[in-house]
């Protein structure tokens, strides 16, 4: 059997709506990309969504909205994808990264520690689709207040560090009875061909301001921003009579365009109604099996006031070394079986390495990378296939350990 690890879900809706783009005569950002925006706000409350070329374009341009840049401190969780750390480097800021817990979400405690005078933004990662703990993150912002140092008019308007969560894998997840996009000020979903929901490449922007913002207000600036600077779109300007536009910022060209977002539009309602359902199934399937293995370690599914998103599978090997689990992951590829590691912590790969990052100084998420394995989960998974993964993963286990 060869099972592939992520596949996209692509059903025949996808392929009339990528055609409806094609054949109408408007292929980049128009009204495809709206109707993505209005159905991202539609499924998780966000009062205001953008839609981007990338989650990481997405990030990049959040922060430049704060005027974050040189000078100014970010801090990331050590264990995430590196578009995390990059997207603060290219706004010209330092990331500060901070070490995580056993449920691989970044340290709430780690973050108190290290904001500085300097500390602008705070960027938590839902990994795996697990959400952060945003009452304590948002209790140790407030807490903070006093050393803040703005010098912009939208760091003193906000009066405190921002809030910008890289949700690129927590999109349906729910925290505290709401979905995951109204709850940070920011947050920021990837459209990328391995997300639960995708366009191919693309992100979104959920802006959830506090007052005094006005969200309606930030959403066209970005909107702006993410276009050139220029006030009028294309499709705008397409129309007769309308050929006049205007550059007033240095924007990004970061949009994304009708023929990709048709894509997320075919996808958005089937995967809140269908998909994440048979995610969650295909993870209750996963745990009734490993949950009486001795030598297993379950990812976090529900709690008290959390839901996944069910984006990876992240299974532990109960104490495996890093050449153990790397053995254990040849054998599960030998039997057909495409699985994955997330993440290699950050301080293990070469830029951050000669940045000065030493990975000893992150104990726990080495300690959560070197025995974790991300099984295939999606709704293309056969009853036949899930049984024969978990069958390949404990044989594999078990002649190891
Ligand atoms: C995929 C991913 C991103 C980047 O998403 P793109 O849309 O590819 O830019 C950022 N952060 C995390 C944690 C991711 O997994």
């Amino acid at each position: 059997m060869q099972i592939p690890f992520s596949p996209p879900f692509i059903d025949e809706n996808v392929l009339e709506e990528v055609k409806d783009s094609l054949v109408s005569g408007w292929i980049t950002t128009g009204p495809k990309v709206k109707k993505l925006e209005d159905l991202v706000c539609q499924y998780t409350s966000a009062q205001k969504t953008l839609c981007v070329n990338s989650a990481t374009s997405g990030l990049l341009l959040s922060l430049a909205w704060y005027d974050i840049g040189q000078g100014d401190e970010v801090i990331i969780p050590a264990y995430t994808y590196a578009a995390t750390a990059l997207a603060v480097m290219h706004v010209g800021a330092t990331p500060v990264m901070v070490d995580t817990e056993a449920d691989f979400n970044i340290s709430v405690s780690a973050i108190e520690n290290a904001i500085t005078e300097r500390t602008k933004a705070v960027i938590p990662v839902d990994i795996a689709g697990w959400p952060c703990d945003y009452d304590a993150i948002m209790k140790v912002i407030e807490a903070k207040k006093s050393i803040f140092k703005p010098n912009s008019k939208n760091q003193e308007k906000l009066g405190r560090i921002l809030c910008l969560s890289d949700s690129a894998h927590s999109i349906g997840a729910e925290y505290d009875g709401k979905k995951i996009g109204c709850i940070s000020d920011i947050t920021v979903f990837s459209f990328h061909a391995v997300k639960n929901v995708t366009t191919a490449e693309g992100g979104a922007i959920c802006i959830n301001l506090p007052l005094p913002f006005n969200n309606e207000e930030e959403y066209q600036f970005l909107r702006c921003n993410a276009l050139n600077g220029q006030t009028k779109d294309a499709f705008t300007k397409s129309k007769a009579g309308s050929w006049r536009y205007d550059i007033i910022y240095q924007g990004y060209k970061i949009n994304m365009p009708d023929v990709l977002a048709a894509i997320g539009v075919a996808q958005m309602p089937t995967y809140f109604e269908e998909v994440l359902p048979q995610r969650k199934d295909i993870y209750e399937f996963y745990r009734s099996f490993f949950q009486n293995k001795s030598w297993a370690i379950l990812p976090p599914y529900v709690s008290e006031d959390k839901i996944s998103s069910c984006h990876l599978y992240a299974l532990r090997i109960k104490d495996a070394t890093e050449a153990q689990r790397d053995e254990i992951i040849e054998k599960i590829s030998a039997k057909g079986v495409a699985v994955n590691v997330h993440f290699q912590p950050l301080p293990l790969l070469s830029l951050f390495k000669q940045k000065g990052f030493d990975i000893a100084d992150y104990p726990v998420a080495y300690n959560n990378y070197k025995s974790e394995i991300s099984l295939p989960i999606y709704p293309q998974l056969s009853k036949e296939e899930l049984q024969y993964i978990v069958d390949s993963v404990s044989s594999a286990v078990e002649s190891t350990l």
